[in-house]
């Protein structure tokens, strides 16, 4: 008999600084945080999800969660003394010198974690939730460590749809692609300065939407694909990616497990 084996998952929250700032364009700003416990996190991949916990909306203290029974008690909590959190991608993770980067949609102040980044400084502080162990040995362990890129070992030919929030961790997955591996890539952002290079190792076409000139959805039905795609991977606005997979799965026909589909927001709601 075979016995499987899946490694524990394991997610801590971490005080973290804001060690430097750097805009990319004029939506996206790049946050270095600085943390020794940083030096220990792991990822299980390109788009590893995590959380980010800001002061609660009564302007108290920002108190780290402890205890595995912290989200019941969050939960329990009245709304306006929870810390917020929110969730980001890790862009970058320098354990060597306990770093990690997140990239953050400047969306203005209706929100606050844009409001917050809108205003942030270097030696400013917020909590994180981050993982420190994760399970790379199944695409079941995968998706439970926090990730939602997870293409079977055979898939050679994707395609990849993001608009700007899922801009950090399309990068990511862009940087990853292997050698020989296709990509058909769509990208929605809200000004054409927001473009930029997305280097890869793989064979990748990239096509750009810009908001207001078009929509992704729009643009995905309008192009004939190159290749038979074996392998999508959705994230973004929550109305658009219906869109897009109703688009791969109905017309295109992929079958539905091969589309990963996230909403990273949702227009006019806030995340929670
Ligand atoms: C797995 C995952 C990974 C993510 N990674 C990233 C990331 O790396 N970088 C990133 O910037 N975001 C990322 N997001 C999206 C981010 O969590 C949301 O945009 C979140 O709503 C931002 O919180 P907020 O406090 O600014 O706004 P909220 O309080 O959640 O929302 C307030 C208002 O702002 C609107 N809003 C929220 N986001 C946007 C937007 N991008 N553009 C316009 N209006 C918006 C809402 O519709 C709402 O009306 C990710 C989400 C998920 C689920």
């Amino acid at each position: 008999m075979t016995t499987l084996l899946e490694r524990p998952i394991a997610f801590d929250s971490v005080l973290a600084t804001v060690a430097s700032i750097e805009d990319l364009s004029p939506h996206l700003r790049r946050v270095t945080f600085v943390a020794p416990r940083l030096a220990e996190v792991v990822i299980a991949g390109p788009d590893q999800r995590i959380k980010v916990l800001l002061s609660p909306p009564d302007g108290g203290e920002l108190r780290l969660p402890v205890g595995p029974e912290w989200y019941a008690h969050w939960c329990s909590m009245p709304a306006e003394e929870r810390f917020i959190m929110r969730t980001y991608t890790v862009r970058a993770l320098r354990p060597a010198v306990a770093e990690l980067d997140i990239e953050f949609v400047l969306h203005g102040v209706n929100g606050p974690a844009s409001a917050w980044v809108s205003d942030a400084q270097p030696g400013d502080e917020v909590g994180l939730i981050v993982p420190f162990s994760v399970d790379t040995t199944s695409i079941k362990g995968m998706l439970n460590s926090g990730v939602d890129y997870v293409p079977p070992a055979e898939s050679v030919s994707r395609v990849l749809v993001a608009d700007e929030t899922a801009l950090p961790a399309l990068a990511g997955i862009i940087e990853q692609l292997p050698p020989g591996v296709r990509a058909a890539v769509f990208v929605e952002v809200p000004d054409a300065k927001d473009i930029r290079p997305l280097p890869s190792p793989g064979e990748v076409d990239v096509t750009w939407i810009t908001r207001g000139d078009g929509s992704l959805p729009e643009a995905l039905k309008a192009a004939s694909l190159p290749f038979d795609v074996d392998y999508a991977w959705v994230a973004g606005e929550s109305g658009m990616i219906k869109q897009v997979r109703r688009h791969l799965v109905s017309t295109i026909g992929m079958p539905k497990a091969a589309v990963s589909f996230q909403g990273y927001w949702k227009r006019g709601e806030p995340q929670i």
